[in-house]
């Protein structure tokens, strides 16, 4: 690291957006690829490009419950005689000539000599004669062999984040296995002599360790492996130990505490010391101390001790960090425009992430209002919201009825 780099460092805040790009450009994604069931890949990320290896759908089907003809037939009459029926799965195999349809299923396989399907809602049925009560458009309610993809041509690309939608399309393509990279191991811990684990009583001065569950949850969303090396005293030795510990276990290691400048906050030097720090004072709110760096084998992350500013800066950057050294494709978060319900209290030089409560009103707008008070010690805000307010850095206070950003909460946080 240059000296100017350092001041920049110690003195400056780095803006998210700078951080963020500083951060995505230093990563290098895993390479190793594993062949996984599909119906275990969620969340892993596909290591190539999808082709389709069929048309689909694969033959001209039916869309509707009704009956099939062709348009030969119906320009000589409306009244056609039922020479047969074809289910999906059990086509009809015969003929159909010129003033005959077929009783036809959705789904069933359309015989060669028809083009159109009339749903049975249209029709008077006497016997096997079928009257139609109007003609169709050709093609009407007929899904043409490979309308929507071709055999050969690319359904999803490398990179794609596997979703319950992706293993859908992919299993009506027929695969049975995909080739994917492979999972991260993310080693987690906390710092803090006041930490005490869960189903102990508090002694004066003691509060739960809340951050190791709250991002061990987020991370099993993420679909990572997770190490968990529990709750760390202020303890440099212990602390140093087990950042060493982590790097050779882990592709990425997630602390949380000690990162900022008081007298306990050891991790920060101690990362400085084992590896390079590639920042660690962002200009955002909550979470001004961050610390982002790599080890020698490892990434890791060192989120301030607040609770919502660990939370938040996980969302916001390491979230993003672990699905590019997954191999995923990082696409900015979707904000949107809002109509502010009330003032909104917020002074420049930060990047404001705000829990707030969107609500899509009668009229179609969408207004937010934020969830009280805002001090990054208090989860409660995090659970009334469903969205960040956003509020740029060199914003000032906002005015009730002026429009805002939001960000509304992704799947890793509901
Ligand atoms: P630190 O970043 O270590 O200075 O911690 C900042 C604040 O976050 C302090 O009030 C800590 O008690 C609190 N804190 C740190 N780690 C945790 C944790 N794992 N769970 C809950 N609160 C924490
Ligand atoms: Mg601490």
């Amino acid at each position: 690291m240059s000296c100017c780099d350092d001041i920049k460092l110690t003195r400056g805040l780095l803006p998210l957006k700078q951080a963020k790009e500083q951060m995505l450009a230093s990563l290098t994604p895993v390479s190793e690829l594993v062949e996984i069931a599909l119906e275990s890949s969620v969340n892993y990320i596909l290591a190539s490009d999808i082709l389709s290896p069929i048309n689909v759908p694969p033959f001209d089907n039916s869309a509707m419950d009704g009956y099939a003809m062709s348009q030969e037939s119906l320009a000589q009459s409306l009244t056609l005689t039922q020479v047969g029926k074809s289910f999906a799965g059990q086509p009809y195999l015969g003929d159909v000539a010129v003033g005959e349809c077929i009783r036809i299923m959705t789904g069933a396989k359309l015989p060669v000599q028809c083009d159109t399907v009339i749903m049975q809602e249209n029709t008077c049925v006497n016997g096997q004669e079928i009257t139609f009560k109007s003609a169709a458009r050709l093609g009407q309610n007929v899904r043409n062999l490979g309308e929507e993809f071709n055999q050969g041509q690319i359904v999803l690309s490398k990179g794609t984040r596997i979703t319950p939608r992706h293993v859908a399309l992919l299993a009506s393509l027929g695969f049975k296995t995909v080739s994917v990279f492979r999972r991260l191991t993310v080693a987690i811990f906390s710092t803090g002599d006041e930490l005490v684990a869960l189903g102990q009583p508090l002694a004066d001065g003691q509060i739960y360790d809340s951050n190791r569950f709250a991002l061990i949850a987020m991370l099993e969303k993420l679909g990572v492996d997770i190490l968990d090396y529990g709750v760390l005293a202020d303890d440099p030795a212990l602390i140093r130990d087990t950042f060493i510990k982590a790097d050779i276990e882990a592709d990425v290691i997630i602390s949380s505490g000690g990162v900022s400048v008081g007298e306990a906050d050891y991790t920060r030097d101690i990362i400085e010391e084992l590896g390079n720090i590639e920042f660690w004072k962002l200009a955002i709110k909550p979470g001004k101390p961050v610390a982002f760096g790599h080890f020698d084998n490892s990434t890791f992350f060192g989120l301030p001790g607040n609770p919502v500013s660990a939370m938040v800066t996980f969302y916001q950057l390491a979230k993003p960090a672990l699905l590019a050294l997954s191999g995923g494709v990082v696409e900015p978060a979707l904000k949107i425009t809002a109509k502010l319900t009330h003032d909104l209290k917020k002074s420049a030089g930060r990047l404001d992430f705000q829990r707030g409560i969107a609500q899509y009103m009668p009229d179609g707008s969408i207004e937010v209002s934020s969830t009280g008070m805002q001090s990054s010690s208090m989860m409660g805000s995090m659970c009334l919201a469903n969205c960040f307010i956003v509020l740029g850095q060199e914003q000032g206070n906002v005015s009730a009825g002026e429009d805002v950003t939001i960000e509304l909460f992704d799947s890793s946080l509901t």
